[in-house]
């Protein structure tokens, strides 16, 4: 859905990101709704536009966000990048990060076999030292990342982009612990969330994703994406990093839709809108 999104982002007119790779990755999952959305081919009933819109131009800031946290931190330095469920990022494919960069990458041992091939099949070639690893990030993947030639004592850029709600509490409690254990001064993390997501009732996430589910079926979307997260008390990100010793700096989607030279999503039914993003540092002194 992400990479979709990216797809129909990358061929707005005045598009604020580029990935070419999006609509030949979604073409080749072969899922039907996400095909006919990364091409541009759904017919869109009257009122769909607007979940839409809040879904594709909430990625394109979303992926914004994330392109530029990397591409500042190959500015400051940072030659040792980390992409915690990586998906169909293909940022070590396309974005202009020193070639000096190592970027790992972490996803499902299919999700990565899957899109190391595919983008094989399409002639791409990472710019960078591309180094993915298919292990599953409620396990030991931080020996993972170590046996891959992970450098602890270099500072590092993380990104964790749509992922913390699809881990179990205690392993996003254990993943913010491991990159803060794994990360140098003068690391950086970034990474987004449903800013409420830890006071919503199990009911208000299923019904949310639901109007989702709903609203799309008739286009042929059959997916039920509250099956996808984890629900239940979970720790706030920021204080969480914050406790841990980052410096942490939080801007909502609202806040970047401008500054994007978007349009206001208003308050809709669909849930896009109210991501937030954290930006955080690990201070050059302790
Ligand atoms: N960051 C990518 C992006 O923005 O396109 C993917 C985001 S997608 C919403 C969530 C990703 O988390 C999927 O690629 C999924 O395979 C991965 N994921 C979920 N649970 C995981 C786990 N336990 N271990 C490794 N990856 C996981």
């Amino acid at each position: 859905m992400a990479a979709a999104a990216r797809a129909v982002a990358t061929r707005a007119p005045q598009a604020i990101i580029n990935d070419p790779f999006a609509e030949p990755l979604v073409r080749a999952v072969g899922t039907d709704f996400f095909t006919r959305l990364a091409s541009g081919d759904l017919e869109l009933a009257d009122d769909e536009p607007t979940a839409l819109r809040r879904l594709t131009d909430g990625i394109a800031v979303r992926t914004w966000f994330f392109d530029d946290f990397l591409l500042r931190g190959g500015e400051g330095g940072i030659r040792q990048v980390v992409v915690l469920a990586s998906g169909l990022d293909t940022r070590a494919y396309r974005l202009p990060l020193p070639p000096a960069t190592t970027v790992f990458e972490i996803d499902q041992p299919d999700v990565v076999a899957f899109k190391t091939q595919a983008l094989r099949s399409l002639g791409a070639t990472p710019t960078v030292d591309h180094r993915p690893l298919g292990v599953d990030l409620r396990n030991n993947w931080p020996q993972a990342l170590s046996d891959a030639g992970y450098d602890p004592s270099r500072p590092t850029a993380w990104i964790a982009e749509g992922l913390l709600g699809y881990l179990p509490p205690e392993a996003q409690d254990q993943l913010l612990d491991a990159v803060t254990a794994n990360s140098a001064p003068g690391s950086r993390f970034a990474t987004d969330g449903l800013p409420n997501f830890t006071t919503m009732t199990a009911q208000d996430i299923q019904a949310m994703t639901r109007t989702l589910t709903e609203r799309w079926r008739p286009l042929g979307f059959d997916i039920d994406l509250s099956e996808l997260v984890y629900l239940g008390d979970r720790h706030r990100i920021e204080p969480y990093l914050t406790a841990r010793g980052w410096t942490v700096e939080a801007v909502s989607t609202a806040e970047l839709l401008p500054t994007c030279g978007l349009a206001p999503l208003g308050h809709g039914e669909v849930p896009f809108g109210d991501v937030i993003y954290l930006n955080a540092t690990r201070p050059e002194t302790r």
